[in-house]
């Protein structure tokens, strides 16, 4: 049996690319899924594409902490217990500072940090109380490196790192795991968030030239989690081998 099989798991972003195929893969590996984004039709159609599956799923923005909430307590109800949180939403709206897109910054900030601490805040007084749990969560390579457009994704991944390693410093007692996955391009939709067409374009054709798979970065996260509750995977940086 692996160890992922009947792990109750909340996906967070779980109606297209890294967060779907995830979906996909630990639903091959029996894990109790409770699945949440904003678009219902997606999530509705990906729940029709896995019969046989323990899956439900709720509408929630992750800028809402009572609709963050609503999710966990959607699995605490179904299941009585959370093994696994993956904080996978975010959003990457490129553009150079001097564009001054103040609302779109913001935006980041809000999905991209406090989402993610939304999601913190939600499931681990259950975890505490469970003295086990996981937490993963997507940050990138743009996590560890800066390049020009991206100043404020980059910043909202940078942050994402020192919350999880802070929170696998804290909780270790707890026995509750911390592991990031920090992927380089990935072909998803992710660029559609990017309001100035002629960067979306440039970003559409390197993610589809030479991008990851949603699948291998699924595969990734179902590595962390298979791993057993002695070993914690910090962080998975995984980048396309692809010639460029
Ligand atoms: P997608 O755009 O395909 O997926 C993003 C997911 O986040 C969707 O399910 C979307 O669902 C959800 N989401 C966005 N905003 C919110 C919100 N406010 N509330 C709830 N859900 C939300 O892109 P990816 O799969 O690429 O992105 C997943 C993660 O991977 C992100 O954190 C991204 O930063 C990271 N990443 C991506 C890389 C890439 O090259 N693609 C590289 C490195 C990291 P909905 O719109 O239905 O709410």
């Amino acid at each position: 049996m692996s160890n992922i099989q009947d792990k109750v798991v909340i996906i967070m972003g779980a109606s297209s690319g890294i967060g779907e195929a995830t979906t996909k893969k630990l639903a091959q590996e029996g894990a109790k899924l409770v699945i949440a984004a904003r678009r219902e039709d997606r999530l509705k159609a990906l729940i029709e594409s896995l019969p046989n599956t323990d899956i439900s799923f709720m509408v929630a923005d992750v800028t809402n902490k009572d609709e963050v909430e609503a999710v966990v307590d959607l699995a605490i109800e179904k299941h009585g217990r959370v093994d696994v949180l993956f904080n996978n939403t975010g959003i990457m709206p490129q553009s150079l500072l001097s564009d001054l897109k103040i609302d779109e910054w913001r935006q980041m900030l809000d999905i991209n940090v406090m989402g993610v601490l939304n999601g913190i805040a939600a499931v681990l007084p259950i975890m505490q109380k469970q003295k086990s749990g996981h937490i993963v969560t997507t940050a990138s390579e743009a996590g560890h490196v800066v390049f020009q457009q991206g100043a404020v994704y980059s910043g909202t991944k940078f942050a994402v790192r020192a919350i999880m390693e802070t929170l696998r410093q804290e909780e270790r007692n707890n026995q509750i795991r911390s592991t990031l996955i920090s992927p380089g391009t990935v072909n998803t939709e992710l660029h559609l968030t990017i309001s100035d067409s002629e960067r979306r374009e440039w970003i559409e054709n390197l993610q589809q030239e030479i991008g990851l798979q949603s699948s291998d970065v699924a595969d990734a996260v179902a590595y962390a989690i298979g791993t057993p509750k002695s070993v914690n995977i910090g962080e998975i940086l995984m980048v396309p081998a692809t010639p460029m």
